[in-house]
């Protein structure tokens, strides 16, 4: 959960659209015209939502409204949902049930995200409390929406995914001072057969490359120096324009901006998946040595079922591609345990692959079967508590792994962004290039959002620990 806080005081009125004829058959929602302007917005789930919910802020601070901590102190409540598994969908109905006495106090409640897109109108039927439901793919209605409340609208839908546009903004509220997030493609056409983004988030559309480039000008102008680019398939990127950038060019155009100290990008699709990335990250040290190439399954059968589009084997060879790069360059997955119909034979084809890559870190899930996809179809035999014996066995194996790459690493010097401060004296923490955290110790003052040189002294499957050396 996370709750956002800058308060930013613009008028209400500038809400308002001007090409708008104001209603008067329904009496108006009370709190956006009551002088109520301010908005809380709660975000779960990925990257790309926290980025949606940055762009969504930007979007009603530049309107006028101001952001506030708590649903209390809000007229408008903003739901930014996840529907990627089961739980995260239920979540959003409970967290409703909380908010319907805050509607009969005459706040504005609105659902947006996955969830939204998933349960379209239906969220009316279980939640009559709720006043707006738009999907990620309507953000950029979003202005025009909140524009139908204030004229006496009770409920108001986005729910199109039958779009070219990507959301852009002229600003945006973002929630890190150091790293900036960039979404450069939005949607999916993979279909994978457990997957619901397809459906929640749309087609796959990519943003034009010049105006990437103009926005990473402007971050760095701002001081942001290290930014990432986002994407469900970040690697699938197709410029519209002319110019028709690979995804390895905007990599290191990005890194050219002057000001720019680091380039992220995530997540990549192991089909789409080619050596020119590899010679990127090799040719610029500014593209940072990570690379989240998700894996899913070891099984080239279950594989096939998940429609992933490639065999162990053709995944193993993109593994060998970036392990062959003339800098170490860490590699990190996502892993579904309990696939319909996965064997015990299968779930240790997964246990192998994680010993022949050895990753150096990773997220691990259990099958969850949503809505409208493919492998709803499929018999989800797998108990519960299979799934949950076959995902601690994953994460024993992956630990042991992650423990002993991690020992070796003492000694080492690396490159930290320093994003946090202990409440301890002298501790500080951030990220290393390949996206390792580190806690280390300086007498140093105003260490946040500077880049420090830390050898490592202790390490944890999950974290280094060291000293500040200069
Ligand atoms: N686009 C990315 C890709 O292709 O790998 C990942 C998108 S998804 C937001 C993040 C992860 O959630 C997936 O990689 C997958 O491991 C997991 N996931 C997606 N659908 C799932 C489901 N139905 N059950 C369990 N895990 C799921
Ligand atoms: Fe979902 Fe597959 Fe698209 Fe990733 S590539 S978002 S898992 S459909």
């Amino acid at each position: 959960m996370q709750a956002m806080t800058r308060p930013f005081h613009v008028r209400i009125e500038d809400l308002k659209l001007r090409d708008r004829e104001p209603r008067n058959d329904v009496p108006p929602v009370a709190a956006l015209t009551d002088g109520g302007k301010a908005f809380f917005l709660e975000t779960f789930g990925c990257q790309m939502n926290d980025h949606d919910s940055e762009k969504v802020a930007g979007l009603l601070l530049s309107r006028g409204y101001q952001q506030v901590e708590t649903p209390e102190a809000a007229s408008l409540i903003l739901y930014n949902t996840c529907s990627i598994r089961e739980k995260a969908a239920q979540k959003v109905f409970s967290r409703l049930g909380e908010y319907r006495e805050k509607q009969s106090a005459g706040k504005v409640i609105g659902v947006l995200g996955c969830v939204a897109q998933q349960e379209g109108e239906e969220i009316f039927r279980r939640a009559p409390w709720v006043n707006l439901v738009c999907g990620s793919a309507s953000y950029r209605k979003l202005p025009e929406m909140l524009g139908q409340l204030e004229a006496g609208n009770q409920r108001v839908t986005g729910l199109d995914t039958d779009t070219d546009e990507t959301f852009e903004t002229e600003v945006t509220r973002r929630d890190n001072p150091w790293r900036a997030y960039l979404t450069i493609i939005e949607g999916c056409d993979k279909a994978c057969s457990y997957c619901v983004v397809p459906f929640t988030r749309g087609p796959e559309r990519s943003r034009a490359s010049d105006s990437i480039l103009r926005e990473v000008r402007q971050l760095a102008e701002l001081g942001y120096s290290e930014v990432q680019l986002l994407g469900q398939t970040v690697n699938s990127y197709a410029d519209p324009t002319p110019r028709r950038m690979r995804f390895s060019e905007l990599l290191l155009a990005v890194a050219d901006v002057q000001g720019i100290r680091r380039v992220r990008f995530t997540t990549s699709h192991p089909s789409d998946f080619r050596p020119d990335i590899v010679e990127a990250i090799e040719r610029q040290p500014k593209i940072c040595d990570h690379v989240h190439l998700p894996v899913q399954s070891g099984s080239t059968r279950v594989l096939r079922a998940m429609q992933r589009t490639y065999s162990r084997e053709e995944y193993l060879e993109k593994i060998a591609l970036i392990r062959a790069a003339n800098r170490p360059i860490a590699i990190t997955t996502d892993v579904i345990v309990g696939f319909p119909g996965e064997t015990e034979a299968e779930f240790e084809e997964t246990l192998s692959l994680l010993d022949e890559v050895q990753y150096d870190s990773l997220f691990s899930f259990k099958y969850s079967p949503r809505p409208n996809t493919p492998s709803l179809s499929m018999n989800d035999s797998i108990s519960e508590e299979e799934k949950s014996r076959r995902l601690a066995v994953l994460q024993d194996r992956q630990r042991g792994i992650q423990s002993a790459k991690n020992a070796r690493l003492v000694g080492n010097r690396f490159e930290v962004l320093v994003s946090g401060k202990s409440r301890r004296d002298c501790q500080w923490s951030g990220y290393t290039t390949s996206h390792r955290m580190v806690n280390f110790a300086s007498q140093g003052r105003e260490l946040l959002g500077t880049y420090v040189q830390v050898r490592i002294t202790g390490v944890t499957p999950n974290s280094l620990a060291g000293e500040h050396v200069t």
